[in-house]
């Protein structure tokens, strides 16, 4: 006989984990499958990140942004207490190094009320000496609920959670390749494994636009990838920063600048910058992937978008192969900052959802196709929002797909 699970998730980053927990919350006897195509859960985004707590200070008042990274700290710092899960609440500002910035950081702070971020305030350039020493500014902002985080803990307690119900089952290692739905249900196609569900979630973050394609439907938006490099500071000069450092940002992109942060298990890491790539899952400078190139280029909006914003994409091109010119913008918040105190790193890279027009959607985003839903785009701060954003994914999809 075949089992028919109620819903299936594809995808196991801590978005779709979130979301198998909340709606396991909201419906104990729902019957749960997630499939992720790793090996391991997190293994793209979630555990690529910069693994901060954000605020909520930077994005628009009322945005989806605002109120779900509010409301989603607040629930993932008292989870990760409740659980054990390594974080600390250090703080961190953000700090204006000359009078051009002083406008947006000015509106940073307004958003920042209007969000309803605690523990927020204006500081002076002495203020920010104090609480830094090697830091220099002419104003900033010091952000209390700031914090750092293990995400990939976070995902993997999410899980223990949810296989904790006999009837919920997560497979890592198994990729759908092909979705049909018929009478009612779907068969989740996984090369030599079949699986049947009546809903399907789809949380496939860079890939995303491709499973939405795979039940015969398609969205408006096309994912490009973001990557983001990052550089150590070295052991000797760890000193240099105590907590996080972060740029006032260009308020025409959703990237926060090169900052410095402090992460959970040690260690001090700079970056990252923000350079389109040309492989979705390749974490390399050069990595390519043809399937990757033609699908970006056979988008009209990625042209729009490179005509919009070749300067800024020149820009961080030179910063992903010059160590010197990452250095001088790390400079700008550390000017003692030296060249034989930064090494070359990790990177991670971030989905990107492209609008026809070459406009980034900057919201979370998702779309519908019959018994189907599909998270198109969840940017940062999801893995802070993710408790608020998957409760608000399984009380859609509940009332969508008329779950009892
Ligand atoms: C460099 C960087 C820094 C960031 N910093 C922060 C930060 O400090 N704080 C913060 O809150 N946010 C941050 N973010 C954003 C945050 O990490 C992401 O918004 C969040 O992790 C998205 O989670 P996700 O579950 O949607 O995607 P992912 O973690 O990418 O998970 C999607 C999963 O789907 C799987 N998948 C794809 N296709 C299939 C398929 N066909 N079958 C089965 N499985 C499939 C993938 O393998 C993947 O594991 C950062 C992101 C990056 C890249």
């Amino acid at each position: 006989m075949q089992k028919t699970y109620d819903i299936c998730i594809i995808g196991g980053g801590i978005v779709g984990l979130a979301t198998a927990y909340k709606l396991s919350l909201q419906k104990p006897d729902l019957k749960i499958l997630l499939l992720e195509k790793e090996p391991q859960l997190a293994a793209h985004q979630t555990g690529h990140n910069s693994g901060v707590i954000h605020s909520g200070i930077y994005y628009k008042p009322g945005s989806y942004k605002a109120l779900k990274c509010v409301e989603g700290r607040r629930a993932l710092v008292a989870f990760a207490k409740l659980h054990h899960i390594a974080h600390d609440i250090c703080g961190k500002i953000i700090v204006a190094t000359d009078n051009s910035e002083l406008n947006h950081l000015n509106k940073v702070f307004q958003h920042g009320q209007q969000n309803g971020v605690e523990d927020i305030e204006m500081i002076s350039s002495e203020t920010i000496t104090e609480i830094e020493p090697h830091c220099k500014g002419i104003s900033g902002i010091r952000v209390g609920c700031t914090g750092i985080i293990d995400y990939p803990a976070v995902t993997q307690t999410l899980a223990n959670l949810v296989v904790s119900k006999t009837q919920n089952k997560i497979n890592t290692g198994t990729a759908v390749t092909g979705l049909q739905f018929e009478s009612d249900t779907y068969t989740i196609v996984c090369n030599s494994e079949r699986f049947y569900a009546k809903h399907i979630i789809n949380t496939s973050g860079l890939q995303a636009d491709r499973t939405i394609k795979k039940t015969g439907q398609s969205s408006k938006a096309k994912i490009v990838g973001f990557r983001g490099d990052y550089y150590d500071l070295t052991p000797e000069a760890q000193h240099k920063v105590k907590h996080l450092i972060y740029p006032v940002p260009n308020p025409k992109f959703p990237f926060l600048g090169v900052h410095f942060t402090r992460m959970v298990h040690g260690g001090i890491e700079c970056g990252p910058n923000a350079v389109f790539v040309f492989d979705r899952e390749g974490y390399s400078k050069t990595a390519f992937r043809l399937k990757d190139t033609l699908d970006a280029f056979a988008f009209k909006g990625t042209w729009k978008f490179f005509a919009k914003h070749w300067k800024f994409g020149l820009d961080e091109y030179r910063g992903a192969f010059s160590k010197a010119y990452f250095l001088k913008r790390l400079q700008k918040l550390l000017p003692d900052l030296k060249s034989e105190d930064i090494v070359a790193s990790r990177c991670g890279i971030r989905a990107m959802a492209l609008g026809p027009e070459g406009e980034m959607l900057d919201d979370f985003h998702i779309e519908w196709g019959p018994h189907a839903m599909h998270v198109i785009n969840s940017p940062s701060p999801a893995a802070t929002a993710c408790l608020a954003y998957g409760e608000e994914i399984a009380i859609q999809a509940i009332s969508r797909f008329n779950i009892q």
